[in-house]
């Protein structure tokens, strides 16, 4: 029988083109997507011959491995390990009306921001789009849900998703088709540290997710000191490309803004930044900085994260404070770094 590797994955298939007839596929699709069957053996209403032809060919599931590790507030963070032994991870994050998973789109990251675990590790590869979407059909399934019931889902794990593009608009799909996972691309959020051909190729998809944009800084100097690679491009640039998704999908854009002590967080980058969004339909979620060992930083004290916040709504613009979840199992933002908590 041929390895798991060899075989075809199911879940990198469009919906239209997995295998069966009609019926038949809808069914397929129906265990796969609806009723998050994870083996052959639990798609009983199959027959079972052609269940046995379809497993020589066909594989159901992306990981080797997954290791959950829960949280004290409830969240739970998944190590995933894939078939050929790179890991990657994803945060389960139940909230009382809604459940949201946090997804990678690679192992490791080429952006290297210095705040950052998983750009501290570098890049490892782009996940493929089945890889993607499996990082959710494993938590709901874990988590005792059916793939439907998790309603938010936010790329916001490791890697940059505008530097995959391919495979991430393609799990994307798997997430707005009505046979696949259904949900609304009101409710998938894209966050990218501003790859502006990225930002233009997903106005020009029609996919109608949201999009966040983390700036960290107002100014190219600071950015510079931010994220020292050449994957930094100029504001200005990425501004033209944002404003460009505003005018095609009119759809209001997230920003998200680390604040580092004493590098990004001074009141007259506040009104910088206000002057920046001028006239564009933003939100702007301020991120406390979570640390991880050797890190080049330190967080910003709460009361400047909150004077940064005043002086952003003050200057009209919609400013809230996100404190994160799962720091104790290296789950927050950023810490993502494939460590192993004590
Ligand atoms: N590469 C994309 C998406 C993954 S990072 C991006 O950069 O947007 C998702 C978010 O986590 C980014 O907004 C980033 O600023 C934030 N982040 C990364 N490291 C962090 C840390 N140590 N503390 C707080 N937020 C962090
Ligand atoms: Fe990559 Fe985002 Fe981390 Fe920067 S913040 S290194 S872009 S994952």
């Amino acid at each position: 029988m041929a390895s798991l590797q060899d075989k075809t994955s199911l879940l990198s298939l469009p919906i239209e083109s997995l295998p069966g007839e009609g019926y038949r596929r809808q069914q397929l699709a129906g265990w796969l997507y609806a009723r998050g069957a994870r083996q052959w053996d639990q798609m009983t209403d199959l027959p079972r011959a052609l269940r046995n032809e379809w497993a020589e060919q066909f594989r159901v599931s992306e990981f080797a491995e997954v290791l959950p590790y829960p949280s004290q507030d409830g969240s739970v963070k998944y190590l995933y390990t894939l078939l050929d032994g790179q890991k990657t991870e994803a945060v389960y994050m139940p909230y009382p009306n809604r459940k949201t998973l946090c997804i990678s789109s690679m192992v490791g990251c080429p952006a290297g921001c210095t705040f950052c675990a998983t750009g501290k590790m570098g890049f490892g590869r782009n996940l493929t789009a089945a890889e993607i979407v499996d990082q959710i059909l494993f938590a709901a399934y874990h988590q005792g849900h059916t793939p439907r019931e998790i309603r938010n889902v936010v790329l916001m794990g490791m890697g940059e998703p505008l530097l995959n593009v391919e495979n991430v608009f393609a799990a994307i799909e798997r997430m707005l088709h009505p046979q696949g996972l259904a949900m609304s691309p009101r409710r998938i959020t894209l966050s990218t540290v501003g790859i502006p051909r990225g930002i233009y190729k997903l106005a020009e998809s029609g996919l109608g997710v949201r999009l966040a944009l983390s700036l960290h800084a107002p100014d190219d100097e600071t950015r510079q000191q931010i994220i020292p690679t050449a994957l930094r491009y100029r504001i200005a640039e990425i501004m033209e490309a944002v404003r460009h998704y505003y005018a095609q999908t009119g759809r209001r854009v997230t920003l998200e803004y680390t604040l580092l002590k004493g590098l990004n967080d001074h009141d007259w980058q506040a009104r910088a930044l206000a002057g920046l969004f001028k006239g564009l339909s933003v939100h702007m979620n301020l991120i406390p900085w979570n640390p991880w060992e050797g890190a080049p930083h330190q967080g910003t004290p709460k009361a400047q994260i909150l004077k940064f916040a005043t002086t952003l709504k003050q200057q009209g613009i919609p400013t809230s404070v996100r404190w994160s979840r799962g720091q104790d199992v290296g789950a927050a933002c950023g810490q993502l770094a494939l460590k192993q908590p004590a």
